[in-house]
């Protein structure tokens, strides 16, 4: 994308007359063409002044290019750095390789210190896989042990999972409970922990919590302009609803919230239905190539991950730990407070989510 088409973006959006734009980067890897990201941040900076509109920005990295300079651009821009870590280094590199075919863990390793050094607010991402699921517990500990506070759990839904996987799933969320209830018990606000925090919260703070609308509150924008609805309708160049130019057609949005409105048969009954991943249709398409059939991989880890964490998070209730009824049940404590303390605790650097 050239800057040019990215302030477009960034300048067609405002004009839509939203009340806030988070702005998210993404790629391949967004800090190969990071002066390109800059740019067009910094212009979004000052388009925010000229629109009244807060805007927020964030990326992922893989953390290859990641430097002390970048690292200073984006905490002098209000960019909220994702770095994608699968943990200690057997479970790491498991998934993520260099173009050598060499595992990445050292790189990445060094992006976290740098991260860490900088102090500089940021998360890691990580991606829990069949292949690396039996070390899901040693690798956020290690993560943690390092300093990173904010831990961010996806289920890899494309792969296969064996009940063996699953079952291994599930122990391992139980031992990483662990360490979740200690640091509530220490009543340690600074951090956020996936995968339990926003499960728990999904029954406690129900109402705090908004469902995705690709093409009505979020866009995906290519690199000659088309909009789509999320990223995988991108990959695909499937189901354009608009370019920068002309904005969104109202039709083909339309048309497209009703194509993704039907919710499969087979969920209709389940009690997690309301829960579930089920809606994402990126996660759909990629998974059983239509947007509202989940694959099977889904469902079996969705349901494994609910029944652990609710039995777990049952036990913390009965045991009155004052950090997670904090966290879980006051008035004053947003969903986000964890993120939000973290970032207070480093100065006044800007809010990124
Ligand atoms: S839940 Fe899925 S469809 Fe919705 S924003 Fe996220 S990736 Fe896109
Ligand atoms: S757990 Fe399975 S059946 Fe239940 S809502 Fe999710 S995908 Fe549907």
């Amino acid at each position: 994308m050239t800057p040019e088409m990215g302030v477009k973006a960034v300048e067609a959006a405002l004009a839509s007359g939203p009340k806030s734009l988070a702005i998210t980067f993404f790629g391949g890897e967004p800090f190969l063409e990071a002066d390109t990201l800059f740019q067009i941040l910094a212009k979004a900076r000052i388009l925010e002044h000229q629109f009244g509109v807060p805007i927020t920005a964030k990326t992922s990295t893989n953390g290859l290019c990641l430097t002390d300079d970048i690292i200073d651009k984006a905490g002098q821009l209000g960019l909220f750095i994702s770095l994608s870590f699968d943990g200690i280094q057997e479970a790491h590199d498991k998934g993520r390789v260099t173009c050598e075919g060499q595992g990445s863990f050292e790189i990445v390793d060094n992006a976290l210190t740098l991260l860490l050094k900088q102090a500089a607010p940021f998360s890691v991402y990580s991606v829990v896989t069949p292949g690396n699921v039996h070390l899901l517990e040693k690798s956020r500990r290690y993560l943690w042990d390092r300093g990173a506070r904010i831990l961010i759990t996806a289920l890899d839904y494309t792969s296969e999972w064996t009940q063996d996987a699953i079952l291994t799933l599930q122990k391992q969320i139980k031992k990483l409970s662990k360490l979740y209830k200690s640091e509530l018990k220490r009543k340690r606000q600074a951090f956020h922990m996936e995968p339990f925090d926003s499960r728990i919260s999904q029954w406690t703070r129900g109402s705090e919590q908004k469902q995705c609308s690709p093409g009505i509150s979020q866009v995906t924008v290519s690199p000659d302009g088309a909009i789509y609805g999320c990223v995988e309708f991108f990959y695909r160049r499937q189901d354009a609803l608009g370019t920068v130019d002309e904005w969104l057609h109202r039709e083909t949005v339309k048309r497209f919230s009703q194509k993704r409105a039907k919710k499969p048969e087979e969920c209709e009954e389940c009690a997690f239905e309301w829960r579930c991943n089920n809606t994402c249709a990126c996660v759909n398409l990629r998974g059983t190539g239509e947007l509202n059939t989940p694959p099977e991989s889904l469902c079996y880890t969705e349901q494994a991950a609910f029944v652990t964490i609710d039995d777990i998070a049952a036990q913390l209730f009965k045991e009155k730990i004052p950090g997670f009824v904090l966290r879980q049940y006051s008035q004053s404590y947003h969903m986000l407070s964890g993120v939000e303390a973290v970032i207070d605790k480093l100065g006044d650097a800007t809010w990124p989510v």
